[in-house]
């Protein structure tokens, strides 16, 4: 984590989930995959791109050392964001969020978002386009079928010029990613290709999934 090469550059990896989905006892991110901790894929991979990553972790939780500055998360992950941010110096320009439960996101994803910052974007996030037919529900009857064609899913990591993160979290507002509270104060956010490798766990299954991608 030397600050010699820009001391610019931070990385965020929110997790201070409690995974209720995934079940188990140990905090999701904090899960073991191919013997060590979810979230230290995460860490990795932003430590190659940042001077610094702050993790946000489960408040109370002894969490082992992943290679990174840990802090207490808070009970959304917007404010397990905002604690993490707030560790930040001044002379940090960009800030790279990622969460921990895209423990697969290959080093590409982060040159794209990184290098349309430096381009002169202030926020940038990886998307991939909707595969699935999408319909409004009510109970269990459909009421409509939505139009997709303008749709596409958010990946992390997301990446910001620091000031405008820090504005965009300045109100305490909760979204589940960083980009939507940008999107709400007028920000433009710019897409770049996501990858489809860049699965996000969620419930059980995905660890038995990410097990085999892990491989012995
Ligand atoms: O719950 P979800 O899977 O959407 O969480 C996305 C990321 O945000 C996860 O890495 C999770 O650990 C993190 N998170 C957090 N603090 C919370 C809730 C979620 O850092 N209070």
């Amino acid at each position: 984590m030397s600050l010699s090469r820009t001391g610019r550059v931070a990385g965020i990896v929110p997790a201070a989930g409690a995974g209720v989905r995934l079940g188990g006892g140990v905090p999701k991110a904090w899960r073991l995959l191919g013997g060590r901790p979810m979230v230290s894929y995460a860490v990795d991979l932003l430590s190659a791109a940042c001077d610094l990553v702050v993790v946000a972790a489960p408040p109370g939780f002894d969490a082992p050392d992943v290679g990174a500055t840990v802090v207490p998360g808070g009970a959304t992950r917007s404010a397990s964001v905002r604690l993490a941010l707030a560790l930040l110096d001044d002379d940090v320009e960009y800030v790279l969020v990622h969460d921990a439960a895209r423990p697969f996101a290959p080093p590409s994803v982060v040159a794209r978002v990184l290098d349309a910052l430096r381009a002169g974007e202030q926020a940038v996030i990886p998307v991939l386009p909707v595969t699935d037919t999408l319909k409004r529900v009510v109970g269990t009857e459909v009421l409509a079928t939505v139009d997709r064609s303008d749709l596409v899913a958010a990946q992390t990591p997301q990446a910001f010029r620091a000031a405008v993160l820090r504005q965009a979290h300045r109100e305490g507002a909760d979204a589940t990613d960083d980009a939507a509270l940008l999107e709400s104060m007028g920000a433009t956010v710019r897409t770049v290709p996501g990858d489809p490798r860049n699965l996000k766990l969620t419930v059980p299954h995905d660890l038995v999934l990410a097990e085999i991608l892990v491989g012995p």
